[in-house]
């Protein structure tokens, strides 16, 4: 077969493969048109074999890229051993792992479940349960913010456009500005028992908690006997250039390594790929949640903590939380000198260690005369030209790659970014 009739051949699979799920999957995703069939490292491949650099890693799910042998072997090795107990019993990857968090954390416990919207959930009820005995529920969360679709995640969503058509809202949220520390104060009720925020905001467009922001809150929920939550689902695992984004965020200022929230919300990350979420409960509240109050049949398996070790064994081994802050730096920089070459296109440069945005300026012409966001047709520029960036809103294209993106692979993401920048140029 000559070489036209081969790439005719994979562009009849990637239609074949799309009318399956045009017959078959719910269509609640607003997919791009892209087919993918394998990957490896910081690439993926489409299946009319076309390459991509991917620097959305799955959504900041896959840390160390795609297809990562020692994830593999952690897999394969766990499999052939035990897959899953239920938690009806012991087993010691869950331990072990839950040690391990612990130590890079703070003193207290965790819980394992399967996702971030669950995660959260755990938290939510942790919450209640602290507050239950004086009557207290309501848990104030930050305008912008994103945690989780369930009808509990939606209702703690700061973004109408996630609660359409899904009323009535779970009671008990409210939301307050982000980084404005008066605005929660004044938002307090009697009925109030805690505080969630994301450390560095992603789906609301990569915008990092302030130092002051995040020590302000700490004393505002000591003062108030408040538990302070924080969602690390995306800026967490070692993204930031440290394990959670409130260590980063806070280095440098006094009192800053003393700060530690009540409850942590993981998942993304976690496992590299393999399904997972996870909350941290800090010491004097660990066990709020006794027996019998909380559950997941999947959470924490020996096979996805087998895996979870693992991450953290090759995160450490090669030590990609300095990677993530060096290279981001690197990044971050190369992306503010582009933004000063072309300010018509892009506004802001945001974010901390590997997780970075651009902001494009509102009426670029390029992009008018189409129903599309600004960031839609951005990133669909960007695959077209080879590169995977994720949208957050209207204006914002974000990067979450994974934590060993290497330097020349930046180089070339940089290299793509500004020959679509350039074409979008006024
Ligand atoms: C992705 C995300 C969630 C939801 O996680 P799921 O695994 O999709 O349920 C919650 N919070 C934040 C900050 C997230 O980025």
């Amino acid at each position: 077969m000559n070489e036209s009739n081969t790439t005719s051949v994979r562009n009849q699979a990637s239609t074949a493969i799309k009318s399956l799920f045009d017959a078959s999957v719910v269509p609640s995703y607003r997919r791009f048109n892209l087919v993918f069939s394998h990957g490896a490292g910081s690439y993926l491949w489409d299946v009319t074999g076309k390459r991509y650099l991917d620097l959305g890693a799955g959504i900041a799910v896959c840390c160390l890229g795609h297809a990562h042998p020692e994830i593999a072997e952690a897999l394969a090795e766990q499999a052939s051993k035990l897959i899953h107990i239920s938690n009806l019993y012991y087993h010691e990857t869950q331990g072990r792992l839950a040690q391990a968090l612990v130590n890079l954390i703070g003193p207290g416990k965790c819980f394992f479940c399967n996702s971030g919207a669950e995660a959260n959930e755990g938290l939510f009820k942790l919450a209640r349960k602290f507050g239950h005995d004086e009557g207290r529920f309501e848990i104030l969360t930050a305008t912008n913010s994103f945690h989780g679709r369930t009808l509990a995640g939606i209702a703690a969503t700061g973004q109408e456009k996630v609660k359409q058509g899904f009323e009535p809202a779970m009671p008990g949220f409210r939301h307050v500005p982000f980084n404005d520390l008066e605005a929660a104060r004044n938002a307090l009720s009697p009925a109030t028992a805690a505080i969630m925020i994301e450390g560095i905001q992603g789906e609301g467009g990569i915008t990092p908690a302030t130092p002051e922001y995040l020590l302000g809150l700490r004393r505002l929920c000591d003062e108030k006997k408040l538990l302070l939550l924080m969602d690390e689902v995306q800026c967490g695992h070692f993204r930031s250039g440290r394990f959670q984004s409130f260590q980063r965020l806070l280095e440098g200022t006094p009192g800053g390594d003393q700060f530690l929230p009540d409850g942590i919300s993981m998942a993304k990350s976690l496992a590299g790929g393999v399904p997972m979420g996870a909350f941290w409960v800090r010491l004097p509240h660990a066990d709020i949640l006794g027996a019998g109050t909380h559950a997941s049949t999947f959470g924490g398996t020996p096979l996805v903590c087998a895996v979870a070790l693992r991450v953290l064994q090759v995160i450490e081994r090669e030590h990609l939380a300095d990677n993530a802050r060096t290279e981001g730096e690197f990044f971050k920089t190369e992306l503010q000198k582009l933004a000063q070459r072309y300010p018509a296109v892009i506004k802001s440069v945001r974010g901390v260690g590997l997780m970075l945005g651009i902001e494009l300026a509102t009426g670029l012409p390029a992009f008018a005369g189409s129903d599309q966001t600004a960031s839609v047709q951005f990133v669909n520029q960007l695959h077209a030209a080879g590169l995977l960036a994720i949208l957050a809103g209207s204006q914002v294209v974000r990067f979450l790659p994974p934590l060993n993106l290497k330097r020349n692979e930046i180089a070339e993401g940089l290299k793509i970014l500004e020959t679509i920048v350039a074409q979008v140029s006024p």
